[in-house]
């Protein structure tokens, strides 16, 4: 005997009405996904659960991928035996001597099952009675055991388990549409892009960089981040905006005082642009209000006005410790430290306004014909992609 399952329990998605299916194959596709290393792996849809088949797989490497996947509420390992008594208390033993040397335990049953010869009740003394005759020092505790010993009976077998591991909850990656995630290599657009995906959107990303002033290892550390975001989903596209000459642009043209606002603008230009060219329909970006001169309610009614592009901000109520402690948790704050100039940090201004105005903002950019550049950064724009894998690589080098 041993744990063969994982059971896989949703949350939210049981919520979803008529729509449920599309969210659970969509979640069933996800781990499918996850999983793919694990070739003899099966994931399974049944009636308000999922299971994996492990197929002698070591389940610690399996579990811990679906530490990573949205949409999963909890799992457990389970093991599955035939409908019958017998098999029920001997899995039902196992399962309580595998568990972390409690103290007290509880049996629960639930009979999805209901054609199953027993009722809920004369199967909890069954087993009850099982445990404790063949455990010693151990006692049953109902209002706080130190495990559960679950019974579930289902039409194809009955699943027995006695731990459980939380994941991250959400929804699935895929249900919810696709976001452009305005990627630089700071804390907090990743963490941004973590939240989105965690409301089950896919994201690509774009990040501006203005070589030569921004090095090869700038742009790699936004690969690095995007690669560590693709840990829970799929391989993410990542759109390089050349941004040396419009910046440089900006400066010459633009007071100082306005020049972040007018990039910020450039920014959200460019990006809904690539929006319109790949169909994505809303705008991600790692602004918290307060934090920074261009991310106060003035600044953002400014910069806002050039899209009407939704634009989430996943992070706005955040404080920073907050938005650390959740890029610590996704294993990006180790890049995002890496100390490597962005395209902003170089062209700061000494004295940014912390309240720019629309109508100041119109009247400066109406003095210069910034058109043209912004076609020419368009057609710059180079697009990689992170998280491939490596021998898909190598196949589409052979195509
Ligand atoms: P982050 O830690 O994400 O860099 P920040 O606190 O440094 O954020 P800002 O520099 O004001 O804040 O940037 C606000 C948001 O604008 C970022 O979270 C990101 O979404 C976007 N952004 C800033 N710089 C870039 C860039 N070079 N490329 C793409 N997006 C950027
Ligand atoms: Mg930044």
């Amino acid at each position: 005997m041993e744990f063969d399952h994982l059971l896989i329990r949703y949350g939210e998605i049981a919520l979803k009405g008529k729509n449920q299916k599309k969210f659970l194959v969509r979640l069933q596709e996800n781990i499918q996904h996850a999983l793919k290393d694990y070739s003899a792996v099966k994931v399974k849809r049944t009636q308000g659960r999922m299971f994996v088949l492990l197929n002698g797989q070591d389940p610690e490497p399996i579990m811990e991928r679906c530490q990573h996947i949205f949409g999963i509420h909890s799992f457990s390992l389970a093991i599955k035996v035939e409908n019958d008594l017998n098999r029920i208390k001997e899995a039902a033993l196992y399962a309580l001597k595998n568990a972390n040397h409690p103290n007290t335990f509880k049996v629960t049953v639930r009979r999805v099952n209901k054609g199953f010869p027993y009722r809920s009740q004369e199967l909890l003394q069954e087993l009850g009675a099982h445990l404790l005759m063949h455990t010693d020092n151990i006692k049953v505790d109902v209002h706080h055991p130190d495990v559960e010993v679950k019974v579930e009976i289902r039409a194809e077998g009955t699943y027995i388990t006695s731990g459980l591991t939380f994941g991250l909850g959400g929804l699935p990656v895929r249900t919810g549409g696709k976001t452009l995630l305005l990627l630089s290599g700071g804390i907090d657009s990743p963490v941004a892009g973590f939240l989105a995906m965690k409301r089950g959107v896919e994201v690509e990303a774009v990040h501006f960089h203005s070589p030569p002033f921004t090095s090869e290892r700038a742009k790699q550390k936004v690969i690095d981040l995007a690669e560590k975001l693709t840990y829970y989903g799929y391989p993410i596209k990542i759109h390089l905006v050349p941004f040396t000459k419009l910046q440089q642009k900006i400066y010459q043209e633009i007071p100082e005082s306005y020049a972040i606002t007018v990039m910020r603008r450039m920014m959200m230009r460019i990006s809904e642009a690539i929006c319109r060219n790949q169909d994505i329909l809303s705008i991600t970006t790692g602004e918290s209000l307060g934090q920074v001169a261009s991310q106060t309610m003035e600044s953002m009614n400014t910069i806002n006005e050039v899209t009407n592009y939704p634009i989430l901000r996943p992070l706005i109520a955040m404080d920073k410790d907050d938005i650390i402690r959740i890029s610590k948790q996704i294993d990006t704050y180790d890049i995002s430290i890496r100390p490597f100039e962005d395209c902003c940090t170089i062209f700061v201004p000494k004295a940014p306004k912390t309240n720019p105005k629309r109508s100041k903002v119109n009247y400066f950019e109406d003095k210069f014909d910034f058109t043209d550049l912004l076609e020419e950064t368009m057609q710059g724009i180079e697009t990689i992609e992170a998280g491939t894998d490596k021998q898909e690589e190598a196949f589409r080098d052979l195509l």
